[in-house]
């Protein structure tokens, strides 16, 4: 079919905002055709733009000529409509429809582009193949979910920025054309084709630059950075990914927790959801004790001490370790699994971290029933809850430290935790159905609306914690050695400086962790400031001087010219932005994501290069290994 221009036509409202209040008025839309539906002398056209959908008529005898169009137009022709709203009869009315009440009876169709076939239609409400939705992704945010979603992200960042600005944060750009960055992560790097053989490497964070605009005076920076690591794909990563970076100058802890709670609750606010804010804070130890994680999700019970419930006797028989944590976590509702049942949930525990489990409560009760009823009182078990306990294995002794300060846990010990609090929140996932409690998490976040001048109460659906006292150094179990827990910029303690050296695992690192409903959305820290603290830390970590400034160098000597005292942090935005979008995916609040195998499906990348390319690069690539 002949396609007509736009002309002078001029667009005067968005499908979605028309309402019976508006029957009478002469409109011009223009959008997609979501649906068409072809009643003989009548055609209703669903005309869809990033607002919502108004159904269009178009009648034979008012107008042939768009009638006529009408016959071709098919799902996601691209079509202007000129025409006057009216009060749909009483029958056709569609309640389901923001604009269900009215129709446009139009009297002008321009048909302004044709398209070919969709392999998926906007217009569906869950498209299973996410392949297709990603590989056509241009079609794939065109669904009201995904709009909606982008929306979101939109008003979030917007919010955020605003916060920030209103709290006197400057913002301002660092390169992404830089020098490595030590986030833990591998780096990307970009050959330089005026500097043969050398190589710029993408931020893993502005972390250095950011604390070298404290020493710049710039007092307090924000971000909304794009960072980017080379790590493998998870639900909630992506190689490059969105940072709300801060740093301020003369900052304690929590200076920065202040600042961060209002950001948040004016990101939550634009989501239409009340935040309740200061957040509480628990010391990493803590964490680990209570829930065996340092982002823990406490919308579900925690971990529950179950030493008092075994004799030793009991424990020897069961080959449990006495000296090291005996806990169990209850899973609501789970009611009785079969074996077959249980079995499969096995490959899900850590096996690596020296501990067992049981989670056979008859077989238990058989050779010790008082232990049993113990277990499920301690822990406060219902009838139909799946209880599971976890606790050291001597069979399977790990290489971690065990070196204790008093009221603190040892490395051996974090490790148990670590396996029951991995094996609680994973079968939580796995059991979400039956304990039912993320559902008012879901429920909150799918009925909020921003627009309604009411924010929904978050009390019992958002859990956010700062996790705080993290230790300095944690005990590489492959290597046999202390490393950093954090980036190597983090302050010890000023209380523990002194032990740096000597007792490295008694060192506690002066940062902090924002936790949220099983997700750690941010991490940051008060930094050194000083030279010699700065050098003695490289020391500690095994990066001799020439290293320390073969990478660091330029940083190094700007700690020299007057370093202010400084801390500061950074927050996944698309972590935020998916918790408030409900999404399971970061690739649903990403517009053009990659795979979880690194692809970008659409764009097709990362692909081969030309020779000429290459050679202007430096670059010869060898052969597959
Ligand atoms: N640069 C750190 C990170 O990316 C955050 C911070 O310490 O501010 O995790």
């Amino acid at each position: 079919m002949s396609l007509d221009f736009l002309g002078s036509l001029e667009r005067t409202n968005l499908c979605g905002e028309l309402r019976a209040e508006h029957a009478g008025r002469h409109v011009t839309l223009m959008g997609w055709v979501n649906r068409r539906r072809d009643h003989g002398n009548l055609i209703f056209l669903d005309l869809r733009d990033r607002s919502g959908i108004a159904q269009i008529v178009l009648d034979k005898e008012l107008i042939p000529d768009g009638h006529a169009k009408g016959e071709h137009v098919r799902p996601e022709y691209v079509v202007a409509a000129v025409g006057k709203v009216r009060l749909r009869d009483k029958d056709a009315i569609n309640p389901k429809m923001p604009t269900g009440e009215i129709e446009i009876e139009a009297t002008e169709l321009r048909v302004l582009n044709d398209a070919r076939l969709s392999p998926f239609s906007p217009a569906e409400e869950a498209i299973q193949n996410e392949e297709t939705r990603l590989k056509y992704r241009y079609i794939d945010l065109r669904r009201a979910e995904m709009q909606r979603n982008f929306r979101l992200r939109h008003e979030i960042t917007r919010a955020i920025r605003e916060s920030l600005s209103g709290q006197g944060f400057l913002e301002i750009e660092t390169p992404v054309l830089t020098k490595s960055t030590p986030e833990g992560a591998r780096d990307f790097l970009v050959p330089s084709r005026m500097h043969p053989g050398e190589f710029y490497a993408l931020p893993q964070s502005p972390q250095i630059f950011k604390q070298i605009l404290m020493i710049s005076g710039f007092d307090r920076y924000f971000q909304i950075a794009r960072c980017f690591r080379d790590e493998d794909q998870r639900a909630d990563r992506q190689l490059e990914f969105t940072q709300v970076d801060l740093e301020m100058s003369f900052a304690k802890q929590e200076s920065v927790f202040a600042v961060v709670e209002q950001f948040m609750v004016a990101a939550f606010a634009a989501s239409g959801i009340a935040l309740p804010a200061p957040f509480p804070k628990m010391t990493y130890d803590e964490a680990i004790r209570q829930f065996g994680s340092d982002k823990p999700d406490l919308r579900l019970p925690g971990l529950t001490n179950m030493r008092a419930a075994f004799s030793d006797e009991a424990l020897a028989t069961l080959q449990i370790d006495p000296a090291l944590p005996v806990v169990a976590f209850r899973i609501p509702n789970v009611g009785e699994l079969s074996r077959k049942e249980r079995e499969e949930n096995h490959p899900i525990f850590d096996a690596t971290k020296g501990a067992k489990f049981i989670d056979d409560f008859k077989r238990l009760a058989k050779s010790f029933p008082e232990a049993a009823s113990k277990v499920r009182e301690l822990a406060r078990a219902a009838e139909a809850d799946f209880v599971i306990i976890v606790a050291g294995d001597p069979a399977h002794h790990i290489k971690a430290s065990d070196t204790k300060f008093p009221g603190r846990l040892s490395e051996r010990e974090i490790n148990v935790y670590a396996a029951a609090g991995n094996f609680r929140s994973e079968l939580a996932k796995k059991y979400a159905d039956k304990h039912k409690a993320f559902e008012t998490t879901e429920k909150i976040v799918a009925e909020a609306d921003p627009r309604s001048g009411k924010l929904a109460d978050a009390a019992a659906a958002f859990h956010p914690l700062w996790i705080v006292d993290f230790p300095m150094f944690e005990y590489h179990l492959a290597g046999g050695n202390w490393v950093p827990a954090h980036h190597p910029f983090t302050a010890p303690h000023e209380a523990d400086m002194a032990n740096l050296v000597s007792d490295p695992a008694s060192v506690r690192a002066n940062c902090y962790d924002l936790a949220m409903n099983g997700l750690e959305l941010g991490s940051g820290s008060i930094r050194i400031h000083r030279k010699d603290v700065q050098q003695q830390i490289f020391a500690s970590l095994g990066i001799g001087d020439q290293e320390a400034r073969a990478r660091f160098g330029f940083f190094l000597d700007a700690l020299e010219y007057g370093t202010p005292p400084h801390g500061g942090i950074a927050l996944g935005l698309d972590r935020i932005v998916m918790l408030l979008a409900g999404a399971p995916n970061m690739r649903e609040v990403v517009a053009f994501p990659k795979t979880a195998k690194a692809i970008d499906l659409m764009a097709d990348a990362p692909t081969t290069v030309g020779d000429q390319q290459l050679r202007e690069l430096h670059i010869r690539v060898a052969a597959k290994s």
